[in-house]
């Protein structure tokens, strides 16, 4: 064999290896990022249940499982068919819910108060698994991680404050995922028409970084229209 060919079967055989070992090692990368995400994400919670003096009542037990339902329900409708894990905070001032890593989301009191129906509540759910699902925690993550470790991280850093395009993203998709799960796309418009009723006509101030519900309301429409079943009722145990 000439030394030409000798060399480049070397580089082909060095490639393959390389191939290989990243091959073999990437899924095992994946799974310990997933892993760090999981017990991060825990840790956030259990500040959020310390900060806000969560007590694990039966009830709040049964909201929770019920919520959960719901919301995995939904997230069965994404490809990767993966598991999320609900927190119920009970306080009726808490008109929304948000996402934090490892796909735990806490979903306030005052959200299940205004929602009527489990496909509205389906949607919102929907909204937020599509933060995570967008990569958009994730973004905020790796943004905050760049110059500080995991450890130093407080739940308040992933309370909202995402762009109005991000926020009109995860109505949308959250919109689609609900509906791909077999509720009704009308519950994203209701429920966003619900919060507007509650607005008292006020007007809305005009913000950069926050679509407004009459935005959210215009974007909504056209699926929801589509929807011709009927809601279900929320059955609050
Ligand atoms: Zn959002």
């Amino acid at each position: 064999m000439r030394k030409g060919t000798q060399t480049s079967v070397w580089h082909a055989l060095r490639w393959i290896l390389l191939t290989f070992l990243l091959v073999a090692l990437l899924p095992r990368v994946v799974l310990s990022q997933e892993r760090d995400e999981q017990a991060l994400g825990k840790r956030l919670v259990q500040e959020y249940e310390n900060h806000v003096g969560l007590a694990n009542t039966p009830q709040i037990e049964r909201i929770s499982a019920y919520v959960s339902s719901i919301g995995n329900r939904v997230a069965s409708a994404l490809p990767s068919h993966p598991e999320y894990h609900f927190v119920f905070d009970p306080n009726p001032a808490f008109k929304s819910a948000f996402a934090l890593p490892g796909r735990h989301i806490i979903v306030g009191g005052g959200l299940l108060a205004m929602a009527q129906t489990e496909d509205e509540l389906a949607n919102a759910l929907g909204h937020e698994i599509e933060h995570i699902e967008l990569g958009q925690v994730d973004a905020r993550l790796r943004g905050l991680t760049k110059q500080r470790s995991a450890e130093s991280l407080r739940v308040s850093e992933f309370f909202p404050g995402y762009t109005t395009q991000q926020e009109l993203d995860c109505d949308l998709n959250g919109q689609k995922l609900a509906a791909a799960a077999g509720y009704s796309a009308a519950g994203m418009l209701t429920l966003l028409e619900t919060f507007k009723a509650f607005q008292k006509g006020e007007p809305e101030p005009p913000s950069d970084n926050h679509p407004t519900l009459s935005e959210r309301i215009v974007q909504a429409e056209p699926l929801a229209k589509l929807s011709t079943q009927k809601q279900t009722p929320l059955q609050i145990p």
